[in-house]
C-alpha cells in the first residue's frame, strides 16, 4: 500500500501527523521532490496566472508525484478546522480545482475535513481515507491517529522549544524528541509571520532563514507559540477568529509587537491570497500603532531573489540604527543624570549633543 503526499500547502503543517497515521496503518510514503524553478514553472502553467503561489506550487507536486509513478495521491479537502473557521476557498476546494487542471489518471483521496459540519469530526475524515486502503476497522484506525497525534505532539514540542523546523520534523519521524540548544547571541531579533508553506519551502521563501542568520538575526515564528499565547493575541488587537490561519498570523504577528525583545516584523504573502490581505492590513496597521517596524514581502513565481534580499538587507540595516541609536540615547540620559548636579542648565542648551 502506497500513498503520494505532495509536499505543499498543508505538508508544511501536518506531515508529522500523517506520517504517524500512515506508518501505522503499514501503508508506505512517498513525497514528491522538494519545490524547485521546475515544479513552479509546470504548477503554474495549468492553472489560471491570477491563482496564488503556493497552489501553483501545490499543483506542480502533484505533477511530480504523478511522473514518480504513484497512483494514489492525498489530496484532502480541509473545510474548517475548528466550528465555524474556514480556509480560503482554494484550500477547501483543493480536490476539485486538481481534477479540473490535472488531467491525468489517477486516484485522488480526497477525504474532507468540516468540523463545522455537524457530527462531522477527525475520526469520519480519517475513516474516509482509510477506507481508500479498504481499512474500515475502527479501532485500527483510532489506535493509528494515536500514533499520529504522538509524532506530531513530539513535533509541536519541539519546534516550541526553538528546534529549527527541518531538524523538529526530522527528529519526529524518528521517533526522537531534542530540545533547542541555541544559546547564542543575537544582536537583533525578529519574527517572521506566513504561512507554514510560506516560510519553510526553501524556494518560496528563497531560504529567508539562512539569510537572516548570516545577518545576525535570530528568527522567531508562529511554531515557537503556545495557542494560549497566539490567543492573547488576537484579543489584544481586537480581532475575531475567522479563517483557519488566523492563529499562525494575526495572533503570533500580535504577540511578537508586543513583545519588547523583538525588534521588528517580518511578513511574507502570496501575491493574490485574499485572507492575507485582510489579516495583514491589520497587522499593519497594529505594528505601526505600536511604533514596531514592519517589512511586507509579497511573493509570486517572478520574485527575483536579488529584489528580495535588498529589502531584506535594508529592513535589517534600519532595526540596527534604530537599536544602535536607542542605546546611545539610554546611554546620553544615564550619563545626564549621573552628572546633573556638575551640569548647569546653560551647558546642557548649549551641548547640542544633548
Ligand atoms: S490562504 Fe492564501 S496563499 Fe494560502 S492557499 Fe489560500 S489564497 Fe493561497
Amino acid at each position: 500500500m502506497q500513498i503520494g503526499i505532495p509536499r505543499a500547502l498543508s505538508y508544511y503543517n501536518f506531515f508529522p501527523f500523517w506520517y504517524g497515521f500512515f506508518s501505522d496503518l503499514g501503508i508506505e510514503i512517498v513525497l514528491s521532490d522538494p519545490t524547485t524553478k521546475q515544479t513552479m514553472t509546470t504548477g503554474s502553467s495549468l492553472v489560471v496566472p491570477e491563482t496564488c503561489l503556493p497552489v501553483k506550487v501545490y499543483v506542480g507536486h502533484i505533477l511530480n508525484l504523478l511522473d514518480k509513478k504513484v497512483d494514489k495521491i492525498f489530496v484532502p479537502s480541509l473545510q474548517s478546522i475548528l466550528p465555524k473557521i474556514y480556509n480560503c476557498s482554494k484550500l477547501r476546494g483543493l480536490p476539485d480545482l486538481i481534477r479540473n487542471v490535472v488531467k491525468r489518471d489517477f486516484t485522488m483521496i480526497e477525504a474532507t475535513l468540516d468540523k463545522s459540519e455537524k457530527n462531522h469530526g477527525l475520526y469520519d475524515f480519517l475513516m474516509e481515507i482509510a477506507k481508500y486502503f479498504d481499512i474500515t476497522d475502527f479501532e485500527r484506525v483510532k489506535k493509528a491517529s494515536k500514533n499520529a497525534w504522538r509524532v506530531y505532539n513530539n513535533f509541536q514540542v519541539m519546534t516550541r522549544s526553538g528546534v529549527p523546523y527541518k531538524k523538529a520534523l526530522k527528529s519526529a519521524i524518528e521517533n526522537k524528541v531534542i530540545i533547542s540548544e541555541n544559546d547564542k547571541m543575537y544582536p537583533i531579533s525578529v519574527a517572521l509571520v506566513a504561512h507554514g508553506y510560506n516560510l519553510y519551502d526553501e524556494r518560496v521563501s528563497m531560504k529567508i532563514f539562512d539569510k537572516l542568520e548570516a545577518l545576525g538575526v535570530r528568527v522567531h515564528t508562529a511554531d515557537q507559540l503556545t495557542l494560549e499565547q497566539m490567543k492573547e493575541g488576537l484579543n489584544s488587537m481586537h480581532s475575531r477568529l475567522y479563517w483557519a490561519n488566523e492563529y499562525e498570523m494575526t495572533g503570533a504577528a500580535s504577540h511578537y509587537i508586543q513583545d519588547k525583545n523583538i525588534d521588528g516584523i517580518i511578513t511574507i504573502n502570496a501575491f493574490g491570497c485574499g485572507p492575507d490581505s485582510l489579516m495583514l492590513e491589520r497587522i499593519s496597521r497594529f505594528s505601526r500603532k505600536s511604533g514596531k517596524p514592519i517589512l511586507n514581502l509579497s511573493i509570486d513565481e517572478h520574485t527575483g531573489e536579488a529584489g528580495f534580499v535588498t529589502r531584506i538587507e535594508a529592513f535589517i540595516d534600519m532595526l540596527y540604527r534604530k537599536k544602535r541609536s536607542s542605546i546611545l540615547n539610554k546611554i546620553k540620559i544615564k550619563n545626564v543624570k549621573e552628572n546633573y548636579s556638575s551640569i548647569n542648565c546653560k551647558d546642557l542648551i548649549s551641548d547640542s549633543s544633548y
